[in-house]
């Protein structure tokens, strides 16, 4: 596909130049690390995909979505874009050589690579990306998690993949919780079937949770200090820049991507 129909833009480099991917500074002084948290904006889809949704998982133009990855592959300078067919599990899954291709993991809900050119794209509306960089090891890891994930653990099992693999010590660890529900709309009505008695203490008001303490509670069980978690606070749901699959249903996904950069990039 082409932007010939698009309306405004005729050069792919006009269409990058429009992406305001979100970073996080602890994150941005490493040169081998590429990252950013892109939003709903600057994509090629239409309504109710409008317009930078990444996600083969809907109704929307899969030659638009192979597009709007494009964009993105473009803006963060990578070779090969990883990514999962989602499925709220604790998959965990180790990339050690480069990819041909682009690949879409079945059943995989986190990523970890050391190769150079190879960035991780997790897929969300209102789902939290949890993005890892060992600066000691430079692995990077990113991690899909909604409230299933929570329960599940997928925080502890991605940090200690890292660590078998790679020997990540999680005390060097940086971790970057991206956009997505916030303690202003978690509501869980069915909290005492769906969730562990543990993540009771995290309820803020009558049926409202903050996953956002929960997962910053698991990276530090798991050994990551306080200090080297950083998050947004921006709620997805209330947020209308980024898809919110609680507030529209039918919608797109944006993503968060990490990655080690690629070795031709001259860094
Ligand atoms: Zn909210």
């Amino acid at each position: 596909m082409t932007h010939a129909g698009h309306p405004l833009f005729s050069s792919i480099t006009d269409l990058i130049a429009m992406l305001a991917p979100l970073t996080f500074s602890a994150l941005a002084n490493f040169p081998c690390l590429v990252h950013g948290i892109f939003n709903r904006h600057g994509g090629i889809s239409p309504s109710p995909y409008d317009s930078l949704n990444i996600s083969y998982g809907g109704d929307d133009d899969p030659r638009r979505v192979k597009e709007n990855r494009e964009l993105i592959r473009q803006s963060l300078g990578v070779d090969i874009l990883v990514s999962g067919q989602q499925v709220h599990g604790s998959q965990v899954h180790v990339i050690t050589g480069k990819p041909l291709t682009d690949l879409e993991i079945t059943g995989c809900d986190a990523f970890i690579t050391n190769v150079a050119g190879v960035a991780l794209l997790i897929q969300q509306a209102d789902c939290q990306a949890i993005m890892l960089f060992d600066p000691q090891r430079q692995v990077a890891a990113n991690i899909h998690c909604g409230w299933r994930g929570s329960v599940n653990n997928i925080i502890a099992a991605t940090i200690r993949v890292m660590a078998e693999e790679f020997a990540t010590d999680p005390g060097h660890l940086l971790a970057a919780i991206s956009p997505s529900l916030g303690p202003c709309c978690a509501e869980f009505i069915n909290y005492e079937q769906e969730l562990p008695g543990h993540f009771h203490p995290f309820q803020v008001k009558p049926n409202y949770f903050d996953f956002w303490a929960i997962s910053r509670c698991q990276l530090q069980e798991t050994g990551v200090k306080p200090t080297n978690i950083f998050t947004t606070a921006i709620c997805t749901v209330c947020d209308p820049n980024w898809f919110s699959y609680r507030r529209e249903k039918k919608t797109g996904r944006f993503c968060s991507v990490i990655g080690v950069r690629s070795e031709k990039s001259g860094f």
